[in-house]
């Protein structure tokens, strides 16, 4: 596992990887779980050299936002990688890719506004823009990426397309605590209290499902069902929304093709989470 801090050392590998040997990327923020290592396993499943980046990008990360508090410990990180076959780790400084004359900025229109773009302005400016940064630099044939972050993907997938990347996304499956609660580097900021209250996500997600399963189809009512209960844990709806996948546009009357996507507030710490309405 060799370690590279310099975009410019990084670059060269990423020009001369061995035509014919699929470059697979996990892009992370550190601070690993579980779900974070479930990609590294997948990038070593379906490719032949496995590249992880480490980088907290500040530009994802809105003015009142928590980049300064953003957990991160390097070493535990590295540790945990090296039971993977991981060939490079990527992590530059900020002022590297954000050197102080950078100007340039990815806007992936409509998709980025909405749901968490909603709440969070320039975020998903942010990410397109540090993920073409990176895979301009490493050129990985696939890049393994969690449907925790479900409208990340689809937004990513959109700028892909339209900028004419080679690179392709891998979805990967939401990687869950036992209880359900689905595994995030912020799950740390909470309390043992705030954990329970947290639960309210799965909650909601498990209970929508079961009343798809029954026949409810107006995501009037879901919603509602939804929010009650995640009021009654104690957490502060940000959004509760139906949605088609591929758009992330809200649905009226739910379909088997219908994703429940939510945001909640517990305490301080906003979590997300999402699954197929029909479980
Ligand atoms: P982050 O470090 O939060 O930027 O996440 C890096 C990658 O890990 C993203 O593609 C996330 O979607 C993915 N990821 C985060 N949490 C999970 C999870 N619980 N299950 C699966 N993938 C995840």
């Amino acid at each position: 596992m060799q370690i590279i801090n310099s975009v410019k050392t990084m670059q060269e590998i990423g020009n001369n990887w061995d035509a014919g040997k699929r470059i697979g990327f996990v892009p992370t923020m550190g601070y690993f779980h579980q779900g974070h290592l479930s990609l590294v396993a997948e990038a070593n499943k379906q490719s032949e050299i496995t590249v992880v980046s480490i980088f907290v990008n500040p530009s994802q990360f809105g003015p009142n936002e928590d980049f300064d508090s953003y957990p991160r410990d390097m070493q535990r990180d590295l540790e945990l990688l090296s039971n993977y076959k991981v060939d490079y780790v990527f992590s530059p400084s900020s002022e590297q890719m954000y050197p102080q004359d950078y100007r340039t900025w990815v806007e992936v229109e409509g998709i980025s506004s909405i749901l968490c773009g909603a709440s969070r302005p320039g975020h998903f400016r942010g990410v397109a823009t540090v993920i073409l940064k990176l895979i301009n630099i490493l050129k990985p044939n696939l890049m393994f990426m969690g449907e925790k972050d479900f409208q990340q993907v689809t937004v990513l997938k959109k700028m892909l397309k339209d900028l004419n990347c080679i690179t392709q996304i891998v979805p990967c499956h939401i990687i869950r605590e036992d209880d359900g609660l689905a595994m995030s580097s912020r799950n740390i900021y909470l309390n043992p209290e705030q954990r329970k209250q947290a639960l309210c996500l799965f909650k909601a997600i498990q209970q929508a499902q079961t009343q798809y399963k029954q026949g409810i189809r107006e995501t009037i009512f879901l919603q509602k069902e939804a929010a009650d209960l995640v009021k009654k844990f104690g957490g502060i709806v940000d959004y509760i929304s139906f949605v088609e996948p591929n758009t992330l546009q809200e649905v009226a009357i739910a379909d088997d093709n219908t994703r429940i996507m939510l945001a909640v507030f517990i305490g301080k710490t906003r979590l997300i989470d999402n699954a197929p309405l029909k479980g």
